[in-house]
Parts: structure tokens; C-alpha cells; sequence
């Protein structure tokens, strides 16, 4: 069945008289309740009216429509879209951590406590730094996060005229954001031919104006940044930090340390590389880890350990403050911390060593299929590039990630990092099977094919999905969040 988008806005079956919901009597006497005449409704809240059975069944359509790894190969660059263990989700209802309240004291918490304690410990030990924050919702949040803490650090050096921020121009498009909105002045470096960045490109910035360097290692073409140690002597012989977005710890969990690649701030997105589910912008958790020197700039409360008992200690007062209303997305770290005791250093380091060998697998079977501008071998993902398909048959990117929809795979990123013409970024993960993988090299190919025989029917694709092509302009433009866009609207 196909159905347009627009039917999918209304609840399609509200008949006015017949609700499944039956409102208790008001136990205040009419005329009595003091709700005042310019907080009432004047008309009445258009709510749908359906009986209840209609309107499960109305939810769960429209779950079906839905996608999920747990529905699919997911291969989403630079969203490490991993199986979530079920695991996780039974420790994170566990009712001392999900019916805590966040004002409780923290003789009360004793167990959510040690958790955060425990899980900084363990990211400190991944990552090679000396202590850090739960607080941050995401890795954007992180980033800011961590800009913070760089300026925090100028403050107290009184070094305030460092202000220049660089960011490679394959950087994720939120390293650039976070640092601007901290009030840094950022500078793009362009990648070398190769996609790797080239350290003499950073020295017309070694000045007491640079505050430092953004960078993910991997970058987000998959490629590890070689001259990384060359970059980070420069950038603190010129008395600037170097930021680790840490993203993409997919490919070096257990097999090399950001802080041993001279970083001295890092965020972690535990909703990727740590097992807890994401997508559609939430939920997540970005925990920034820091070297020794910028421990007193962390966001209040820090944990800390008081013999065998730990607490959150306000008394920090070179803090950048507090960076969220309470102590971090403790549902998320919850399932982290699960993940990292249920696989072990071992275990992490393995799931690096399978999620770079599943992506090599990748890119070794569609490199003469599809354009391969950097051939590898690569990290945790890689890029394709759909120009030359483009020139000759008129498929784009976009056309191969409609085909993919059509059977059944969640396109790759497309059109990022920029500097790839019509670039399809590609991160299988480790928890694939070789029967997915190579599955998916079959519709790859299959796709390639139509792109010569038949260029017109992939223009056409989806065909089965609820919705098909959407006005992708339109949809960030001018979006309708809500049911109650459409129709009469209460106010
Ligand atoms: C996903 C990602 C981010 C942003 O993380 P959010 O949790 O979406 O804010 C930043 N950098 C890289 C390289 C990423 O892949």
C-alpha cells in the first residue's frame, strides 16, 4: 500500500462523538475552579477520537514505517549504528537508577554514584586521560563542552588574546559550531590530495593567537591522521590545546589512546561507539575527558572517591559551572557502562579490530564497482564517490541511497564530508555478519547496474516505503512537526 505523505498527518480515522477515553467528573464544583479567563481555552482542544483498539493500532502502522538497526543494516558513516545489546536496556530500568530522584543526597545515591565514578575511570583508561564529565547530552554538547574548558584554561593563564580555532575542512560540521558559538574564531584547514592533514598547512597559525585545533583521528573519510604527533608538537609549541572529538573511537578503542596522541581534551559519544541506541537527534551522551592540567576547569559537581564512599564535589572554583540541569543522561551511561564491563578491554579492543576489517571487507568489494577517492586501506569507515556515475548515467548519490531504501538498507551519509563530489560515506560497524556485508554488496552492485540499464526506474525509487521521495528542501525549510499543524489549530 502507498501512502502519500500527506495522509499520513491526520489521525485518519477521528470521527467526532465515538473518543476511546472517558474523563472522570470534575470533582471541583462548577464555578469554583480559578483558573484564570486568559489561561482558558476558548475553543475546544482538538483531540483525535478514536477508540482505544484504533488507536493502538494506529501506533503501531506507523512504528512499522519506522527504521531501526533492529530492523536492518544500517551503515550510516559516522553514526556507528551498532547493534544495541538488550542487555543494556535491563540494567538501565533497574529501579535504582531509573526511579532515582536527581536531588536525592548523595549518601542515597551510593550506587549511581560509583556507576559515574567507575565509567569516567574506564573512558580515563580508553582514552589516556586523567579524569572528566558525564554532563554533556551529545557530542555537539561535548565540543562546547570542551571549548569551554579551553577558554577556561586561556583565562587562567591570562592568555585571553588566543582566540584562532582550527578545524580541518573534512571535520564533522558540529566541530565548527561548537567552537564559534564558545566564541572562538575559526580558521578551515584544507586537506592535502590524499584527504590527510598536512601539518604545514597549520603554520601560518603558530602565534599567540591560536587557541588550538579541532580534529577527529580517524577523520571522517576513515583515514588516520599519520602526522598526528608532528601536528600536536606544533600546536603546544605555540602554547595552544588540541581537541579529540572522539566520535570515531570505533576504530581505535584498545588499539591507541587520543591522550598518547598528545590531546588534551576529549568527548566521547557513547550513543555510537558505546552501544546505546540513537537516531533522530537523541537520545546521548558526549562525557569529556580531559590531562591533568585542566582537571580544575570541569563542570561542578566532579565525582569523587571519599574513602569507600563517593560524592559530588561543588568545591571547584576555577569551574566553567555547571553544562546540564543535572548530572548527565544517566539512562544512556547506564547502558555504556554496561556495554564496557559486559565486552572488557578485550573485547572493546576487538569490536575496533572487526569494525576496521568489516569496512576494508567494504571498500576492497566496491571500490571498482563505485568511484573510491582515497583506495585505503581505511579505518572505521570509508568513502565512495558517485561524481563519474553522475557524469556518465545521470544516478547521483542521492539515486543510490533511494535504491538502497527500496531494498530494505538504510542509506549511507550522503553529500558529507564536503569535500567529496556526490560522496557516499560508508561505516558497516562490527556487529555485522559477513552474510550482511556481502549483501549489501549485492544491492551495491545490483544498483550500479541500473545506473546504465535503466537509469530512469532508480529515479523512481522508493517505491514500497510508506513515504516515497519527499521534498527534501521543503522538509528542512518549512517542517510540520505535529498532527495539530494540519486541520483546525486550537489557538
Ligand atoms: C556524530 C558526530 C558528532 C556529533 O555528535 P552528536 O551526538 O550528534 O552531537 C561530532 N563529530 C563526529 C565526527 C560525529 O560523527
Amino acid at each position: 500500500m502507498k501512502i502519500e505523505p500527506d495522509q499520513l498527518t491526520a489521525f485518519e480515522g477521528t470521527r467526532p462523538g465515538a473518543p476511546g477515553y472517558r474523563f472522570p467528573d470534575a470533582d471541583i464544583p462548577a464555578g469554583k475552579a480559578s483558573v484564570p479567563g486568559s489561561l482558558r481555552r476558548k475553543i475546544q482542544a482538538a483531540l483525535p477520537e478514536l477508540s482505544e483498539i484504533e488507536t493502538v493500532r494506529h501506533f503501531t502502522n506507523l512504528s512499522g514505517r519506522n527504521f531501526g538497526v533492529d530492523l536492518g543494516f544500517y551503515p550510516l558513516g559516522s553514526c556507528t549504528m551498532k547493534y544495541n545489546p538488550k542487555l543494556n536496556e535491563d540494567t538501565a530500568a533497574l529501579n535504582g537508577f531509573s526511579a532515582l530522584h536527581p536531588l536525592q543526597p548523595d549518601e542515597d545515591s551510593q550506587g549511581v554514584l560509583e556507576m559515574n565514578g567507575r565509567l569516567i575511570d574506564g573512558l580515563c583508561k580508553i582514552t589516556g586521560m586523567a579524569g572528566g564529565t558525564l554532563q554533556p547530552m551529545a557530542g555537539a554538547h561535548g565540543e562546547f563542552t570542551g571549548m569551554k574548558l579551553f577558554r577556561a584554561a586561556f583565562r587562567a593563564r591570562g592568555e585571553e588574546k588566543r582566540t584562532r580555532l582550527l578545524v580541518p575542512d573534512s571535520s564533522h560540521g558540529t566541530n565548527p559550531a561548537s567552537a564559534h558559538l564558545a566564541g572562538f574564531d575559526v580558521v578551515t584547514i584544507p586537506s592535502g590530495s590524499d584527504g590527510m592533514l598536512d601539518p604545514s598547512a597549520l603554520d601560518p597559525y603558530l602565534d599567540d593567537t591560536l587557541a588550538g585545533i579541532m580534529l577527529t583521528n580517524p577523520s571522517t573519510l576513515g583515514l588516520f591522521e599519520t602526522s598526528i604527533q608532528e601536528v600536536a608538537d606544533k600546536i603546544h609549541g605555540a602554547g595552544g590545546l588540541l581537541y579529540y572529538d572522539g566520535a570515531n573511537l570505533n576504530a581505535v578503542m584498545g588499539r591507541t589512546r587520543p591522550g598518547d596522541m598528545g590531546f588534551d581534551v576529549v568527548h566521547i559519544n557513547l550513543h555510537k561507539t558505546f552501544s546505546t541506541p540513537h537516531g533522530g537527534g537523541g537520545p546521548g551522551a558526549g562525557p569529556v575527558l580531559v590531562k591533568e592540567n585542566l582537571l580544575p576547569f570541569l563542570p561542578v559537581p566532579v565525582m569523587v572517591r571519599a574513602g569507600d564512599r563517593w560524592k559530588r564535589d561543588w568545591d571547584r572554583p576555577q569551574s566553567i559551572g555547571k553544562v546540564s540541569g543535572w548530572y548527565g543522561n544517566t539512562g544512556v551511561l547506564v547502558r555504556a557502562f554496561t556495554y564496557m564491563l559486559s565486552m572488557g578491554g578485550n573485547g572493546l579492543k576487538r569490536a575496533s579490530d572487526l569494525a576496521v576489517l568489516n569496512a576494508n571487507y567494504l571498500l576492497a568489494s566496491l571500490k571498482d564497482v563505485y568511484h573510491a577517492p582515497y583506495p585505503g586501506p581505511c579505518k572505521h569507515e570509508f568513502v565512495l564517490s558517485a561524481k563519474t556515475l553522475k557524469d556518465t548515467t545521470g544516478i547521483a548519490a542521492m539515486d543510490i541511497a533511494k535504491g538502497l531504501v527500496e531494498n530494505g538498507i538504510h542509506p549511507p551519509t550522503v553529500y558529507f564530508p564536503l569535500i567529496v563530489h556526490e560522496c557516499m560515506m560508508i561505516e558497516p560497524t562490527e556487529t555485522e555478519t559477513k552474510d550482511s556485508l556481502d549483501h549489501f554488496v549485492d544491492v551495491m552492485k545490483e544498483l550500479r547496474e541500473l545506473a546504465d540499464t535503466n537509469p530512469e526506474a532508480l529515479h523512481q525509487m522508493p517505491q514500497s516505503t510508506a513515504v516515497r521521495r519527499v521534498d527534501e528542501v521543503r522538509a528542512a525549510r518549512s517542517p510540520v512537526l505535529s498532527h495539530m499543524m494540519i486541520g483546525d489549530r486550537p489557538d
